[in-house]
């Protein structure tokens, strides 16, 4: 089984996916996989190096088209051959974050990156996706305090690439019922956690 956690960044999908894990551990042990997008392989790893080094001069479609190529190298090295050991396979990140921040952030739209992402990932869902929720500007909070270390400023131009993210997301999770999951991400990741685990162990009884 593929479960993935997605969100704005600052939603805590890496903190709560980490306490998840350290929960699962004791009962599934080699069964459990982790493992995140971008990269989650060595070569994967490497376009997600290029892409954030090039961010500024890549065209938003050679971007997309890089994003997906990653995800092809990772579901192909990582992904199917954990799925047919029959592992429970949690991933930070998939194809829904293609569709929020290059569909939707980037405006190429959602259609357009499911369908070349169609060709990526010969149409290999998630069983199950944790969205995490928040409002934009907690999460640009929560940004914030990680960044101002780097003196970096958020504009108004981010801000409203994150509401285009979000709406992207929440149209996402509408369209999708039977596999995503919302959680309200301004709870204590304790309390994420937990009803993260509740959805798994009623889903999987395992
Ligand atoms: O998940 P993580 O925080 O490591 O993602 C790194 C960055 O890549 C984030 O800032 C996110 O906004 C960006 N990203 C993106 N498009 C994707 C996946 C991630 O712009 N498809
Ligand atoms: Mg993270």
């Amino acid at each position: 089984k593929l479960i993935t956690f997605e969100g704005l960044d600052g939603s805590g999908k890496t903190t709560v996916m980490q306490q998840v894990v350290q929960d699962l551990i004791p009962r599934l042990g080699a069964q459990l996989v982790t493992t995140r997008e971008p990269g989650g392989d060595q070569l994967a790893e490497q376009i997600r190096s290029f892409i954030f080094d090039h961010n500024n001069a890549l065209d938003p479609r050679s971007t997309a088209l890089l994003f997906a190529a990653a995800r092809r190298q990772h579901l192909t090295r990582r992904i199917l051959p954990a799925l047919h050991n029959n592992q429970l396979i949690l991933c930070d990140r998939y194809l829904d974050s293609s569709l929020a921040y290059q569909g939707g952030g980037q405006q190429l739209g959602i259609e357009n990156i499911l369908e070349m992402n169609q060709f990526a990932t010969e149409g290999v869902l998630p069983t199950l996706t944790f969205y995490l929720k928040l409002p934009v500007a907690v999460a640009l909070e929560r940004i914030q305090t990680r960044e101002t270390k780097q003196q970096n400023q958020l504009d108004q131009q981010q801000r409203d690439f994150y509401v285009r993210v979000q709406t992207a997301y929440d149209k996402i999770a509408a369209n999708n019922p039977q596999r995503m999951v919302v959680i309200d991400a301004t709870q204590p990741v304790a309390v994420v956690t937990q009803k993260v685990l509740a959805v798994i162990s009623q889903q999987f009884a395992s």
